[in-house]
């Protein structure tokens, strides 16, 4: 009897503890939670060892990058202007680009003099070969482990696989219908850029047959809604501004009557003075805007620091936009913004409070080394985490370094720097290595992915 009441008793704390330890399960998922504290412990090192393979391992969706080769004008709608100055990092003496070169296509040499380059030019003309057409473009993301990349560029290129590089269309060009003289000749910067947004608006005015603009306002807003919808029947995923090169991003409101008499004043000649031109664009860029509402194209919006001496920072700063990202009117309309605000990333991220609001890193970790570029993600880890995306920003340097190494660059600077984000986070306690690799599939894929409700993978 004894016995037996002894096996009772240790039945019933035997399911008394599993009955705590269950309930102890349930409220207390993470079994290691504690407080955060302010400094990563000495097991940093070893999370970051265990992170970074796995991270390397998820396939990524690049947000923002110009995929091409150097010789083809269309990799952007804009061009650098001449001399102009690039932050250490960004110049194409970087050695880091030499570790690309040796990474994508066993480089042998530590330098890029003349006839060292010559034989990393004569090697990929060879894997041009053979992988021609857009399977050369393809291997090279197959190398990066990026699943897709979008190609933000003037027009979409043969030799690039749109279902891996799906096209964002640049739509600045509808705000400068007028004579540009006096843009053009502001400086030096928009000596060049001018022209080549009326390049491009002729590009969009040949695609749809139009050999001259409407004198109707009306027809021009008609004209501009039928090349987003072509653009987007032609595989467009959205429409990009990188307004900020041309002028300030505060925008006002005017009406439609403000901007249809302006219209009408200055499409068949003469120049609109500055104030009145810069209203006419207030009311084409919120037209657009409204537009990618109504056409499911998302709105990617250049908010950072930008080529060339003349770049106004302070003009072009990422809370001018504020009043229009949060006005009501285009709750429908999900923006990018690409770049982050850099370098004023910080209040950036606020802006991602809006469920329409996303951020794009690119850039940031072109412009800065991982270490600092740690501190961009760690800190919109922690404040906006689903709201953030990954982006290269990749550009053809020269002729013997292309996209193929700036792509390299972007994705292992994005890679090590995340992984050395999260593992400070979960060593300070603020999330467990399950969370932090949610996280990183999340930046670097399924983030961005889901603005595009099916449309990219
Ligand atoms: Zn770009």
């Amino acid at each position: 009897m004894r016995a037996i009441s002894f096996d009772r008793d240790l039945v019933r704390f035997s399911i008394g503890f599993l009955i705590i330890a269950f309930l102890a399960l349930i409220c207390c998922p993470n079994p290691c939670a504690a407080q955060a504290r302010p400094f990563p412990g000495p097991d940093v090192q070893q999370i970051y060892q265990r992170l970074l393979p796995q991270i390397q391992k998820i396939p990524a969706f690049d947000h923002h990058a110009h995929p091409g080769f150097a010789d083809d004008p269309d990799v952007d709608a804009m061009a650098a202007p001449p001399d102009a100055s690039a932050p250490l990092r960004t110049r194409d003496d970087n050695p880091e680009l030499i570790a690309a070169a040796k990474a994508l296509f066993g480089y042998p040499y530590s330098d890029l003099s003349p006839e060292h380059s010559k034989w990393l030019v004569e090697k990929k003309a060879e894997l041009r070969k053979q992988y021609p057409g857009p399977a050369y473009f393809n291997m090279i993301l197959d190398k990066l482990n990026t699943e897709t990349s979008v190609a933000n560029r003037a027009m979409m290129a043969d030799y690039l696989d749109p279902k891996r590089f799906p096209w964002v269309f640049f739509a600045d060009s509808f705000m400068w219908p007028f004579n540009n003289r006096n843009e053009t000749g502001r400086n030096t910067d928009q000596g060049v850029f001018i022209p080549l947004q009326e390049k491009m608006l002729r590009r969009w005015m040949l695609q749809e047959n139009v050999s001259k603009l409407p004198a109707n306002f009306s027809d021009y807003l008609k004209f501009i809604s039928q090349v987003l919808e072509n653009n987007k029947s032609k595989g467009g995923i959205a429409q990009k501004f990188e307004v900020a090169y041309f002028r300030p991003t505060t925008f006002g409101d005017p009406s439609h009557a403000e901007a249809e008499g302006i219209y009408r004043r200055y499409i068949s000649g003469g120049m609109p003075p500055e104030k009145e031109y810069r209203t006419f664009q207030d009311y084409i860029f919120r037209y657009l805007i409204q537009e990618g509402g109504r056409l499911h194209l998302p709105v990617h919006i250049h908010t950072a620091v930008g080529i060339g001496d003349y770049f106004n920072l302070s003009q072009s700063n990422v809370m001018n936009l504020e009043s229009v990202l949060r006005d009501p009117r285009y709750v429908s309309t999900t923006f990018v913004l690409i770049h982050g605000g850099y370098p004023l990333e910080r209040e950036a991220i606020w802006l991602a409070a809006m469920k329409n609001v996303y951020l794009d890193s690119s850039f940031g970790e072109l412009a800065q080394y991982p270490s600092a570029f740690k501190e961009t993600l760690k800190m919109w880890l922690e404040t906006f985490p689903d709201k953030v995306t990954f982006g290269t920003d990749c550009f053809p340097y020269n002729q013997v370094l292309g996209a193929e190494e700036s792509y390299w660059l972007g994705v292992q600077s994005s890679r090590t720097a995340l992984a050395a984000a999260l593992s400070e986070m979960v060593s300070e306690n603020e999330i467990t290595e399950a969370r932090a690799l949610e996280l990183a599939h999340g930046y670097l894929h399924d983030n961005a992915v889901k603005l595009y409700e099916g449309r990219v993978h």
